[in-house]
């Protein structure tokens, strides 16, 4: 069994299923081994009915004492039956489930798995799995992976496929770490972890198992960047550019001075760029540190030395904002700045395209659209990626290829811990904007309950009269897209009957047109909106100085890093600002860590809190963070797997730096990258 065939090697597996598979991004039997369980079945012993824990998943075993019946309500059907065992009764319902009638038999014992609610003041259990005693009894002795689904594909079919798999690996999959990296890191063997991560005989196992897996991610990770970055520094400046006037003159007219930390980086990308080696470098400055103007300087800096460059962003509110003030600030200096994002007309794209490839343009502003393949620079010497941690590698690594080996800047607002950021971005060099303008008043931050909602309107209203703007953050709707619309709607509506009428209110989420988006925030920054009701697509980048209130609905629903990012749309001119997070959370985590963002405002910190503070569960965690490519580990969950990971793959670069003795170990980094080799020089 050759783990790289396609899955239709497996029996019964054909051109339908593969198809299936391949939403799941299934398509070899390797990515079958590597497809983990989403959770675990426990099939626990079962508890007696007065044992029973409300609004948990419970097991029961019960007889059954009324002949299921059932009841129609609307397009519901019911099915309905009683339980009892020596210690009371239950109710137990499944919805549209009406073959159970004939299935479960009355005066007969069944094990019944499900969540368990008091409803209309009796116990009930709602659409419990139920088994026959002897079928559960085979299930108790390992836990069940559960695993994620598309339509078409069962949990039955991926457990039947996935041991198949498991079943004929051993031969063909061997250990990829020296023993001595085993050894010394107490890893278990890699055959049996993935055995055990699917099918853990117990749950310390199954821990061992996710230990040598979230192991082996983060060492990939670790010795692809390490390598990637020796041969960075290999590379010779193709773009040696002469430092001239112009950025002096912009710095010398801007209507502030430069912090002393803008200054820095912006000589230590100076020299970078005049230097013999190409430049790589990340800028990670807080919110309203002042990242544009750098980014503005060294776009300035590529064009009077007769180079192309752009600058490539997450969002097209984000990139009209940037092109706009770019247009302000660079335009004088008669250099021609382009604008290419994906709502433009075909036309309008196709002369843009033209326009590059023939260095009519010298800037070009966009979002991904800039990695399109029709887009074809004729002179790209630097390319800037704004908001770095909201894209992927791999679309970093297009852009990149769109040039002979130009220089990059990046630039990221992540606030992840600095010893983190470091393992993370081990390819870059890294410059800090570690200082905010002055003048800039602390955010004041409150943590109110709903009740408080109106006298917060009022708040508002009164800011508004004297001038200034406000953003309220709706709740967010995870159901569906058409939820959150609703949402935002609704409540721009219900807004509009608490405020006075001569204020205007606008809303806008992720779903809307781009040009529908853009107009708005364009109405905003002019002040023709006052109170602008958003979904957290403005979470990035956007830069309204005259705002001065931030409201968020739901507050405990964000993660502490996503919070300080949307706490950083205000505070960005010279007025007080006010961040009200809403919450009606009773839990004692929750306060405390809303707490967190009242009594601090320096990124870096609050990014070491949410490390601390986060619990299991908590919806933004840094797998959202577009740069990393893990399935199970998480940066701060693992971060001591991260840091033995970094010290395993500095010992085994030592003894073998090309990793010519470890083909293996090569070829299973490979396979974790999907992306093309070419950056990772293996
Ligand atoms: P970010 O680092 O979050 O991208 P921006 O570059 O958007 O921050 O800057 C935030 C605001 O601060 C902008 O209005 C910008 O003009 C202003 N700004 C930047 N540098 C300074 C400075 N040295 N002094 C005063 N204001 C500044
Ligand atoms: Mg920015």
């Amino acid at each position: 069994m050759n783990l790289h065939t396609s899955v239709t090697t497996i029996k019964g597996v054909g051109e339908k299923t593969k198809t299936l598979l391949k939403k799941l991004q299934i398509n070899t039997l390797e990515d079958l081994l590597h497809f983990y369980p989403r959770e675990y079945e426990n099939y626990k012993k079962p508890n007696s009915i007065k044992e029973i824990q409300i609004n948990k998943i419970n097991v029961i075993q019960v007889t059954i004492i009324v002949k299921p019946e059932i009841i129609r309500k609307n397009r519901l059907i019911i099915i309905k039956t009683k339980a009892k065992d020596i210690t009371g009764e239950i109710n137990l319902i499944w919805y549209n489930q009406a073959y159970l009638k004939n299935t479960l038999d009355i005066n007969t014992s069944y094990i019944f798995r499900g969540k368990v609610e008091y409803k209309y003041g009796q116990l009930t259990m709602t659409s419990p799995k139920y088994f026959k005693e002897d079928d559960y009894n085979k299930k108790t002795k390992s836990l069940q992976p559960i695993y994620p689904l598309t339509k078409g594909i069962t949990q039955k079919m991926l457990r039947n496929m996935i041991k198949q798999v498991l079943a004929n690996m051993y031969n063909q999959s061997k250990e990829h770490l020296p023993i001595n990296i085993r050894n010394r890191y107490h890893l278990v063997e890699y055959n049996y972890a993935l055995e055990q991560i699917h099918y853990p005989e117990n749950e310390k196992s199954l821990l061992q198992a996710k230990n040598r897996l979230i192991f082996d991610e983060f060492l990939f990770y670790q010795l692809a960047i390490i390598m990637m970055k020796k041969q960075k520094d290999t590379i010779k400046n193709q773009y040696i550019l002469k430092e001239v006037l112009e950025t002096q003159h912009l710095i010398n007219n801007l209507p502030f001075d430069l912090t002393s930390a803008q200054k820095k980086v912006w000589k230590e990308i100076l020299q970078d760029v005049i230097s013999e080696k190409i430049m790589n470098r990340l800028i990670q400055g807080d919110v309203g540190s002042g990242k544009t103007i750098i980014a503005g300087l060294a776009l300035l800096l590529t064009a009077k030395n007769n180079y192309q460059s752009c600058l490539m962003v997450p969002t097209e509110v984000l990139a009209q904002q940037h092109y706009e003030s770019l247009m302000h600030v660079i335009r004088p200096y008669n250099v021609r700045i382009g604008l290419l994002i994906g709502s433009m007309s075909n036309k309008q794209k196709k002369q843009m395209y033209e326009a590059i490839e023939s260095h009519e343009i010298d800037i070009v502003i966009g979002t991904h659209a800039l990695i399109q393949e029709k887009v074809c620079f004729k002179k790209l010497a630097l390319i800037i990626t704004d908001e770095q941690h909201r894209f992927g590698v791999k679309q970093r690594e297009a852009l990149t290829n769109k040039g002979i080996q130009p220089h990059t800047l990046v630039m990221s607002a992540t606030p992840i811990p600095r010893t983190l950021a470091l393992i993370i971005y081990g390819d870059l060099d890294v410059s800090v904007i570690d200082e905010l303008p002055p003048n800039r008043q602390t955010i004041k931050t409150y943590v109110q309950n709903t009740s408080y909602r109106n006298r917060i309107y009022q708040f508002i209203e009164k800011e508004i009269n004297n001038g200034r703007q406000a953003y309220i953050i709706c709740p967010m709707v995870e159901e569906s897209e058409n939820m959150e619309l609703e949402s935002v709607i609704d409540y721009s509506e219900k807004l509009k009957k608490q405020v006075s009428k001569n204020i205007k209110i606008a809303y806008i989420h992720g779903k809307m047109k781009s040009k529908e988006k853009n107009t708005i925030m364009e109405q905003f920054l002019l002040n023709k909106i006052q109170i602008l009701v958003s979904t957290t697509v403005i979470e990035v980048g956007v830069n309204v100085p005259n705002s001065t209130i931030m409201v968020i609905e739901n507050a405990e629903r964000f993660g502490l890093a996503q919070l300080h990012q949307l706490r950083g749309r205000v505070g960005r001119g010279d007025f007080q600002s006010y961040c009200i997070l809403l919450s009606d959370s009773k839990s004692k985590k929750t306060k405390e860590r809303l707490q967190v963002m009242c009594d601090n405002h320096d990124g870096f910190v609050i990014s070491e809190y949410d490390l601390k503070l986060r619990g299991q569960g908590d919806m933004f965690g840094i797998k959202q963070h577009g740069e990393l490519p893990f399935k199970l580990g998480d940066f701060f969950k693992d971060a001591y797997l991260l840091e033995l990971s970094n010290r395993a793959a500095k010992q085994i670069l030592q003894k073998d730096p090309l990793l010519k003795n470890n083909d293996l170990l090569k070829d299973r980094i490979k396979t974790f990258f999907e992306y093309s080799n070419e950056q990772i020089p293996l």
